[in-house]
């Protein structure tokens, strides 16, 4: 069967190259970059060259940079390791729409005592950064605000965010997992304290992930082993993942122009494509400040998981809100903290696009889905309801 993969934020192909490189470090190469030894000491010079092609890709030091074994745990590091840095301290901020990677542990924080400020969005998804400025106190420990949001692919305004929180004087985290590869990041001139990123967004394997901290920034180890990443995550290195998220990222810097370009250009032709050829349609989130590749559209009066089989059926991959909420009926947190209404929201489906993504999948795409929406709206009484509604106007 043809298959058309528009999933991309919720994992990405393994760039050939990453797997190359990554290969020998399960077979020839297999000593502990620890060990005293030759064997290890060969490894070690690999894992710090991933190290330098991180760092070199998000404009930071090599001693920045911590490997970790995915995204989440690269929030939980910064929220938690934060937290025990100012124990004084008991109040954090955050947003409605972040991951749950994010938005769970400030939950559980909740449970523990914590106090929490959700930031809230407007109907295009943005933040209001009076509201932000308003929330902070001397209470404040730690600000985390995702970069971009993984089901419209909203980017917030991270560095104008960034500067109010360090006129303060707290420490700013941000989730870029769905930001790193997509747009570029540059830390060298920046007031983020401490990012994280994943391996599997950007053409890396699953679990692996890496957390920035910016040098001087207060950190307690969330994970307490060894001696490993300089004390700040104990744990006997992933090696061949170290090394092929290194390979990933200094694709990443050279394909960035063509995610901007090229794969954005696709997004905006499916996008107008859709609009045109399917009514009811809306788009979700601010349409100026979107990750290139993302596009998150709701057809009214349909049930986003009915398309999203439907879709399958003819090898279409996409998602409906996050991978993470799929399996849910309710309708994603995002789509409802930005007040899309009800019968939107329920039938709203995210195509994320990649470089290996083609102008004739964009083309397959719009054939089959105009009378899969029609199908549905067939029997769907919701649908009969509107178009009753509309003919005694
Ligand atoms: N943060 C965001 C914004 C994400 O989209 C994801 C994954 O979907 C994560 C965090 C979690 O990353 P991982 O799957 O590597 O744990």
């Amino acid at each position: 069967m043809k298959i058309v993969y528009v999933d991309n934020n919720a994992t990405t192909k393994v760039a050939p190259e990453v797997l190359e490189e990554m290969l020998p470090y399960f077979s020839e190469y297999y000593g502990n970059p620890s060990s005293m030894h030759f064997f290890g000491g060969q490894v070690q010079r690999k894992v710090n060259e991933a190290r330098e092609k991180v760092a070199d890709f998000l404009g930071a030091e090599p001693s920045e940079i911590v490997f970790t074994s995915c995204g989440t745990e690269s929030d939980n590091a910064a929220i938690l390791g934060t937290l025990n840095s100012y124990p004084e301290k008991r109040h954090l901020i955050t947003t409605r729409v972040e991951h749950p990677a994010v938005g769970n542990v400030c939950t559980y924080l909740e449970r523990k005592g914590y106090h929490v400020t959700e930031l809230s969005v407007d109907r295009e998804g943005r933040l209001d950064l009076d509201e932000l400025k308003e929330s902070i106190t001397d209470q404040t420990a730690l600000v985390t605000i995702m970069y971009a949001n993984n089901e419209t692919g909203v980017i917030f305004p991270i560095e104008e965010i960034g500067e109010i929180v360090k006129a303060r004087g707290i420490p700013f985290h941000t989730d870029a997992v769905q930001a790193a590869g997509k747009i570029p990041i540059n830390l060298k001139k920046s007031t983020i304290d401490m990012l994280s990123i994943s391996g599997h967004k950007l053409h890396a394997p699953k679990g692996i992930g890496v957390l920035y901290i910016r040098k001087g920034t207060k950190f307690s180890p969330f994970l307490i082993g060894g001696h490993q990443e300089k004390g700040r995550r104990g744990g006997t290195e992933n090696v061949p993942y170290i090394v092929g998220l290194g390979k990933a990222c200094e694709l990443a810097k050279k394909n960035i122009e063509e995610e901007n370009t090229r794969v954005k250009a696709l997004r905006d032709y499916l996008e107008a494509k859709i609009l045109e050829k399917i009514p009811n349609t809306l788009v979700n989130g601010d349409r100026k400040n979107r990750l290139p590749n993302t596009l998150s559209v709701s057809f009214e009066y349909v049930e986003g998981e009915s398309i999203l089989l439907l879709l399958s059926d003819v090898g279409i991959c996409a998602s409906s809100g996050s991978a993470c909420t799929s399996g849910s009926l309710e309708p994603s947190h995002v789509l409802r903290a930005m007040g899309v209404p009800f019968t939107a929201a329920h039938g709203s489906i995210r195509f994320s696009l990649s470089i290996y993504n083609t102008k004739e999948e964009m083309d397959y795409i719009i054939e089959h889905l105009p009378p899969i929406i029609q199908k549905l709206r067939d029997i769907s009484p919701f649908w009969k309801d509107y178009l009753k509604a509309q003919e005694k106007r």
